[in-house]
C-alpha cells in the first residue's frame, strides 16, 4: 500500500488478545485498546509547515509549554519568521529563552529559514507534500538541526502525511511491548514502526502511545498492575 493512502477509511479493529498472531493484529489490537481508554484521535493541523518546524526545533529539550510560549516570543518580537530569518542573532536567542538552549536554536532557526528563502523564494513549504514520504523527510532533514523526529513531526502534524515521529515516550513504550528490539534506536525505530503501522493509523498511534508513556508507561515506574496493554506486555511486572 501506498503511503498516500493515509486518508482511507478506517478499518474495523479487533480487541487486543494475548494470543494475537501477526503483527498487524498486535498492532490494532493496541490502538483498539488505548482508544477505548483515551479516546480516539482524529487529525489536527498544527499549522503551517514552516511553523511546526520552527516549534518542534524550539521544543527539543523542553516542554511543550516552555517550546509554545518562545514560539510566541519570537513572533511578537520579529512580526514574522521571514523577518526571524534575517534577524540578528542575539535577538532570536533572547526571543526563544524560554526554551533553553537559546543560542543554538537561535542560529539554527536562522540559518534553517534564510535556507529555505534563498531555495524556495518563500517559507511555504507545503510542495513537500507532492513528495513522495521518504523524498519529503530527506528534504528536511537536510536542514542543520533538523533529525527524523523533526521532520517527521512537520510531516505528519501540518501536512497529513503517514510519517511516524519517534520520541522519548513512543520509543519507550513501543520497545517494552516488544514492537522493537531493546537496541533499536529511536532514528531507527521510525521505520522500523512505519513498516508495522498502517499509513492511515500512524497519527492516532503516534499520539495514544505519547499519551500511554505520560500516563502509566512511566520511564522510571511504569504502572503495570493498571495497564491496559499488560496482557500482551512482554515486560509487564
Ligand atoms: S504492562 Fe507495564 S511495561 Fe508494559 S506497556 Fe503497560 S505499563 Fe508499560
Amino acid at each position: 500500500m501506498s503511503d498516500s493512502g493515509y486518508s482511507q477509511q478506517r478499518v474495523t479493529r479487533s480487541r487486543v488478545q494475548p494470543s494475537a498472531g501477526f503483527e498487524s493484529d498486535r498492532i490494532a489490537g493496541i490502538l483498539t485498546t488505548l482508544e477505548a481508554e483515551y479516546g480516539s484521535r482524529e487529525f489536527v493541523s498544527r499549522g503551517r509547515p514552516v511553523d511546526v518546524l520552527v516549534e518542534t526545533v524550539l521544543s527539543q529539550n523542553t516542554s511543550d509549554v516552555n517550546s509554545r510560549q518562545a514560539f510566541e516570543s519570537l513572533l511578537q518580537t520579529f512580526g514574522s519568521l521571514e523577518d526571524v530569518a534575517w534577524g540578528s542573532v542575539d535577538r532570536i536567542e533572547a526571543a526563544i529563552r524560554f526554551a533553553g538552549l537559546s543560542r543554538i536554536k537561535s542560529v539554527r532557526i536562522r540559518n534553517m529559514l534564510q535556507r529555505l528563502l534563498q531555495e524556495n523564494g518563500s517559507l511555504d513549504l507545503s510542495f513537500l507534500a507532492s513528495l513522495e514520504l521518504d523524498a519529503a523527510r530527506r528534504y528536511l532533514t537536510s536542514l542543520d538541526g533538523v533529525g527524523l523526529k523533526t521532520a517527521s513531526c512537520v510531516l505528519l502534524f501540518s501536512l497529513q502525511m503517514p510519517a511516524m515521529p519517534v520520541d522519548t515516550h513512543v520509543h519507550r513504550v513501543a520497545r517494552r511491548l516488544g514492537l522493537i528490539g531493546v537496541r533499536v534506536t529511536a532514528d531507527a525505530a521510525h521505520s522500523e514502526l512505519e513498516a508495522m503501522v498502517l499509513p492511515k493509523d500512524r497519527y492516532p498511534f503516534h499520539l495514544l502511545l505519547i499519551e500511554h508513556g505520560r500516563r502509566v508507561c512511566h520511564a522510571r515506574n511504569p504502572r503495570c498492575a493498571v495497564c491496559v496493554l499488560r496482557a500482551i506486555c512482554p515486560s509487564a511486572r
